[in-house]
């Protein structure tokens, strides 16, 4: 599926249906929720319009920032359909579904995950249907209503690959493998060091003029229950999640404190980060308990990954999974400028850190005080911040949190 040949039409109802640049948003408000809805419409075309063409991450970014600072029950379910440098992400929250057709046919919904669910749609999907919870895939959407750009009302939208896909495929789509570049495999490559010294490896992307938001602190959540595990099908993703094991008995205990309302949070916190009650003025007696996920990744193709474990990530990341301790995140990477095992991502306590493992291309953190990328010793872990912007090759993704860490 390729956005720019997509015929859009509405389906009639009392939502909102918006078509921005690189972009379709379909947002469902009850009655109370009309003024979210249209913000929601408003921060989308900020997004879009910032990213120029592609604004899949951005979406995502801005996205999970308003979901993740808003009250529960507040926003209303919306989905979108975002363009990416990576193909179309499809991005739900809450009470809608998504039927999706072509080579594969699924259907996914938003009340599939407490946060939100995406999904990067293949290049052989034909038509995606965004609709409220429960409706059938073929609602009631009259082709003569098709929609240029704009915001129409609506409670879903029919989205069909027009009879332009018969057209020879561009050639940056086309199939064929890329020629590997000259980058080693860190099993081969001789020392870190070495490949440091050798031929200078890609430079990692600068930050787009679009660069990221800055980060607001984040103030209220509704994040995952701790045994909540978002779940995801065994999609084409640009970003696969490991099956992960039904109930995850080594779920890390940590210290924290609780909320008014029992809602157990980082000793930092300064509101609940799950219904966003003000800590102030809480006692702050350091109990026990399970530790929430940790925030989240939002990757350059705009899909988003949540942090609930340690991860090794890679091209095709290598763990001993009956050691059970790391789980494996693949990164797709046609360029092949990231390492099988790249670098590694680990939860110590409240806080996340990376760390390089010996990767070709290196692992790299954006320095917002001096504007250049610090290239992280192998093997040293480093703990980053929130909006930390970290590139493993050529892919990059920005850590979010609603959790305040420690000192920050
Ligand atoms: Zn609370």
């Amino acid at each position: 599926m390729r956005f720019h040949d997509l015929t859009v039409v509405p389906v009639a109802g009392d939502g909102v249906v918006a078509h921005l640049a690189g972009a379709i948003l379909v947002v469902l408000p009850g009655p109370d929720q009309r003024d979210r809805a249209l913000d929601l419409v408003t921060s989308a075309r900020g997004a879009c319009d910032a990213a120029g063409g592609l604004p899949a991450a951005d979406l995502a970014h801005r996205f999970a920032e308003v979901i993740t600072t808003a009250g529960e029950g507040e926003l209303p379910p919306f989905g979108s359909l975002a363009d990416g440098p990576r193909g179309v992400v499809l991005f739900l929250y809450g009470a809608i579904e998504a039927h999706v057709s072509g080579a594969t046919d699924f259907r996914v919904s938003g009340d599939e995950a407490t946060t939100w669910v995406d999904r990067v749609v293949g290049p052989d999907v034909e038509r995606v249907v965004l609709v409220p919870l429960g409706t059938g895939p073929e609602p009631d959407a009259n082709p003569a209503f098709e929609l240029g750009e704009g915001v129409v009302p609506g409670s879903g939208v029919v989205l069909s690959v027009g009879a332009e896909v018969a057209v020879p495929a561009a050639p940056e789509r086309a199939p064929a493998e890329p020629p590997p570049l000259e980058v080693e495999e860190p099993d081969t490559a001789e020392t870190p060091a070495a490949a440091v010294e050798g031929p200078p490896p890609p430079p990692p992307p600068p930050p787009g003029e679009a660069s990221p938001t800055p980060v607001v602190p984040f103030e209220a959540v509704s994040l995952l229950d701790p045994g909540d595990v978002e779940e995801r099908e065994p999609l084409p993703l640009a970003v696969e999640e490991a099956p992960e094991p039904e109930d995850s008995p080594e779920v890390a205990q940590v210290e924290g404190i609780l909320c008014s309302r029992e809602h157990f949070n980082s000793p930092d916190a300064l509101y609940c980060s799950s219904c966003g009650i003000s800590m102030v003025h809480q006692t702050h007696n350091l109990v026990k308990g399970a530790r929430p996920p940790l925030g989240f990744l939002v990757f350059d193709d705009g899909s988003t990954f949540t942090l609930d474990a340690d991860y090794l990530m890679g091209r095709e990341p290598e763990v001993d999974e009956s050691a059970g301790e790391v789980r494996p995140l693949l990164l797709d990477d046609p360029d092949r400028t990231v390492s099988r095992g790249h670098a590694e991502l680990r939860l110590v306590g409240w806080d996340v850190t990376v760390a390089d493992r010996g990767s070709a291309n290196g692992t790299f953190v954006w320095d917002e005080s001096t504007s250049q990328w610090q290239r992280l010793v192998a093997g040293v872990p480093v703990p980053i911040k929130p909006g930390a912007r970290v590139a493993l090759g050529r892919r990059t993704f920005v850590y979010e949190t609603p959790h305040k860490p420690h000192g920050a």
